[in-house]
C-alpha cells in the first residue's frame, strides 16, 4: 500500500539554466518536516515542480527524473502560477489566514484558478492511486482538493494537515468562498492543525457558516464522520542534534568562527515573508544598539532571507524596505572593522544552515504570525554540547510548545531589545536549562 502526499511543490525544484533540468531540495517548512517522515508505506509525493513548461518531450524529460524518486508532478501554466498560486494562495488565503486583512486581495480569476488547479491535483491521484492507498493533502493551496476527491473516491483514506494558522471565524468570514472551502475540507476523514487554537477556530467556523455541529473533535458529514485534531508539526531532531558531526558541517563551524571572531552571534532565518516580522526585528536590533553603546563592536546579526514570492506586490516592496532598513542600520553604525548585520539574500544548504545554528549564541525568531516555525526547534536541536537562547515571538505556533524561549511581542521593539540584553547576559547554565 502506498502514502501520497500531495502538496503545491514537490520536495524538488526544477530549474532550466542552461537548456539543462537541475533538480535540488526546495526550502520552506513542509519540505522539510515532511522529508524527514518516516512510514512503513511505500511514499509518493504529488506536487508542483516548481518550473512551467510546455514542450510535451521537457514534461517527460522531466517526468521520468522525478519518477526514480516517487515524485508525480503536477505541471501548471504560468497562468496557473500567477491567478492559483500568487493569487489566490498567497494574495487571498495568505493574507488572510495571517491576519493581514488589508493585503488580501479577491479577485473572480484567482478563484477560477485556484478550482480548475486543485481538480488538476485531483485528476493526477486519480490516475494514480489503487484501492487501499492513502491520501496526505498539505496546505491551504489544495482546500477544495478533500472534496473533490471524495466525490470520485466515497471510501478513500483521506487526511489533511493545514500548515498556517486557521484564524477567527470574525476574519474568516470575510472570504466570499468560505461556505466551499469549508465543504471542500470536510471531505477528508481527519483534518489536522498545529494548535489547539487554530482547531478551534476551524471548528467554529463549520458551525457557523455551515451551521452543523461538532460533538468535541468529532463532525457527522452524511454517512462519514470526520475528526479534528492539533498535532504540532515536529522535526528530525537527530538529524539537527547529530549536524556537528559531519565534517563538511565541522568544516563550516570553524569558517564562521574565524568570519564573526568573538562577536556574539544574533541569527535570524527565514524565507521573504512580511509575516515573518523582519522589519520589526530590525526595528529592534536598532534600538539596541541606539541605547547600548557598550555592545558596538561585539554583537553581529546575521539575517539569511530566503527569496520567496517575489512576483506578488507585497513581497516585492518589502524586500526594498529590508533592503533600506539594513542599509540604514549599517550606515549609521558600521566601522572599519565591524558591519552590526550581516546580510544573505538567498538560501542556505543543510550543512551550511546547521553550522550557522550551531555558532549562533541567540537564534531571533519574530514573526507577526507563523503557523509553527521550525526554525526555532531546528536551532535548539542543533545546539548538542554548546550554548544558545532561542528568542521567540509568542504570535509562532512553536510558542505553544517552547515556553522556556525568550518568549516576545514582535509588535514591541523595546520587548526586542530587553529580549537581546537578556539573552547576551544569561549564564550559561540558564541557557542549558531552558
Ligand atoms: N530553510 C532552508 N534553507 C534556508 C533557510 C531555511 O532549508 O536557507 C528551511 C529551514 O531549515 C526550515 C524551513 O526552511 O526547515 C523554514 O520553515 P519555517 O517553518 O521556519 O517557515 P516557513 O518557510 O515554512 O514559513
Amino acid at each position: 500500500m502506498k502514502l501520497y502526499i500531495i502538496s503545491n511543490r514537490l520536495p524538488v525544484k526544477v530549474a532550466n539554466p542552461n537548456d539543462t533540468f537541475v533538480f535540488s531540495r526546495s526550502e520552506g517548512g513542509v519540505t522539510t518536516g515532511l522529508d524527514s517522515l518516516e512510514t512503513s508505506y511505500e511514499k509518493h509525493w504529488i506536487g508542483w515542480p516548481g518550473i512551467c513548461v510546455n514542450k510535451e518531450k521537457d514534461k517527460q524529460e522531466i517526468n521520468e527524473k522525478l519518477l526514480e524518486l516517487n515524485f508525480h508532478p503536477v505541471f501548471l501554466s504560468e497562468a496557473h502560477i500567477r491567478n492559483y498560486y500568487e493569487g489566490y494562495s498567497n494574495s487571498t488565503i495568505w493574507p488572510m489566514c495571517h491576519y493581514f486583512y488589508a493585503y488580501t486581495l479577491y479577485k473572480k480569476c484567482f478563484w477560477q484558478s485556484y478550482q480548475v488547479v486543485n481538480q488538476l491535483f485531483c485528476d493526477e491521484i486519480c490516475r494514480l492511486i489503487r484501492p487501499g492507498d492513502k491520501v496526505w493533502i498539505q496546505d491551504y493551496q489544495l482546500m477544495l482538493l478533500p472534496g473533490m476527491l471524495r466525490k470520485v473516491y466515497p471510501e478513500l483514506c483521506i487526511g489533511y494537515f493545514h500548515h498556517i494558522p486557521f484564524p477567527s471565524y470574525e476574519l474568516f468570514r470575510i472570504l466570499p468562498e468560505r461556505a466551499e472551502i469549508l465543504k471542500g475540507l470536510l471531505g477528508a476523514d481527519f483534518i489536522a492543525f498545529h494548535t489547539h487554537d487554530y482547531m478551534r477556530h476551524f471548528i467554529s467556523a463549520v458551525e457557523r457558516v455551515l451551521h452543523i455541529d461538532f460533538k468535541l473533535d468529532e463532525i457527522q458529514i452524511g454517512n462519514r464522520v470526520v475528526r479534528v485534531d492539533a498535532l504540532p508539526m515536529g522535526i528530525n531532531y537527530e538529524l539537527y542534534h547529530n549536524a556537528s558531526q559531519n565534517p563538511v558541517v565541522r568544516q563550516a563551524i570553524d569558517r564562521n568562527r574565524t568570519l564573526f571572531g568573538n562577536h556574539k552571534l544574533i541569527l535570524s532565518v527565514d524565507r521573504l515573508d512580511y509575516s515573518k516580522g523582519i522589519l520589526h526585528r530590525l526595528h529592534g536590533f536598532s534600538s539596541f544598539l541606539e541605547h547600548h553603546p557598550e555592545y558596538h563592536g561585539k554583537v553581529t546579526l546575521a539575517m539569511v532571507i530566503v527569496p520567496s514570492r517575489d512576483h506578488v506586490g507585497s513581497y516585492a516592496e518589502l524586500k526594498t524596505k529590508i533592503d533600506e532598513e539594513i542599509g540604514s542600520v549599517n550606515g549609521r553604525y558600521s566601522t572599519m572593522n565591524w558591519t552590526p548585520v550581516c546580510y544573505f539574500y538567498h538560501g542556505f544548504s543543510l550543512e551550511e544552515l546547521t553550522a550557522m545554528y550551531y555558532v549562533a549564541d541567540i537564534a531571533l525568531v519574530t514573526p507577526l504570525r507563523d503557523g509553527m516555525n521550525l526554525v526555532a526547534k531546528e536551532y535548539v536541536a542543533s545546539k548538542c554540547d554548546n550554548t544558545g537562547v532561542l528568542i521567540l515571538s509568542e504570535m509562532a505556533g512553536a510558542a505553544v510548545e517552547m515556553t522556556d524561549a525568550i518568549q516576545i511581542n514582535p509588535n514591541d521593539s523595546g520587548q526586542i531589545e530587553n529580549a537581546i540584553c537578556q539573552a547576551l547576559e544569561m549564564p550559561a547554565e540558564e541557557q542549558k536549562l531552558r
